[in-house]
């Protein structure tokens, strides 16, 4: 896996993308792991940027096989743990790209939502020299990470499916919402 095959299935190459691929190749590292084929390794994401792509295609941690866990905590911040030991490394994005005046002028207009052709063509230069310079960086100088032992989240379980009493879509019992002895799914129970 390189990370031109990251590029293929996000779309795009972007800065998130790199550190997402240098944080696995970090974590692969510390952690001796193989592609995981089915649970056994287990990634823990605070945010879901591009980044989290190139973690997905990496590690075989993914949305589907309930080994990719989604905290929502805006972070830049990893955790791959291997089954059946709970051997853990927590990888925290430390880098901050080096960025001229001039830079960080078209930066805030692009922020600012100023989509001119002046600013796209800049930005589209800034991310590009990002992504160059964090596939080229020390590892030092893009994380620092801890290794740790922790209790590993149970694997992934099958629950029963129950309809929701309004729309009448099935939805899994756990995240059923009862209101008045009826059940109901999420988005109805908002309603
Ligand atoms: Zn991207
Ligand atoms: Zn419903």
């Amino acid at each position: 896996m390189n990370f031109d095959d990251i590029v293929t299935f996000h779309g795009h190459a972007c800065p998130g993308l790199a550190m997402g691929y240098r944080a696995s190749i970090l974590a692969i590292r510390e952690l001796t792991l193989d592609h995981s084929r089915d649970e056994e390794v287990v990634a823990v994401v605070e945010n879901k940027s591009c980044a989290v792509d190139a973690i997905q295609m990496m590690t075989g941690c993914t949305f589907g096989k309930g080994n990719l866990i989604f905290k929502d905590y805006g972070k830049q911040v990893y955790t791959f743990m291997k089954r059946p030991g709970g051997e853990a490394v927590r990888v925290a994005v430390t880098w901050s790209p080096p960025q001229g005046k001039k830079e960080a002028v078209m930066w805030k207009r692009y922020m600012a939502d100023d989509r001119s052709q002046n600013v796209l063509e800049a930005v589209k230069i800034l991310k590009a020299a990002k992504r160059k310079a964090i596939l080229a960086a020390k590892e030092g100088e893009l994380f620092t990470f801890k290794k740790m032992v922790i209790p590993l989240p149970a694997k992934a379980r099958i629950y029963p499916s129950i309809n929701c009493s309004a729309c009448n879509e099935k939805v899994m019992e756990p995240k059923a919402v009862i209101i008045n002895n009826s059940v109901y799914c999420k988005p109805c129970a908002a309603q």
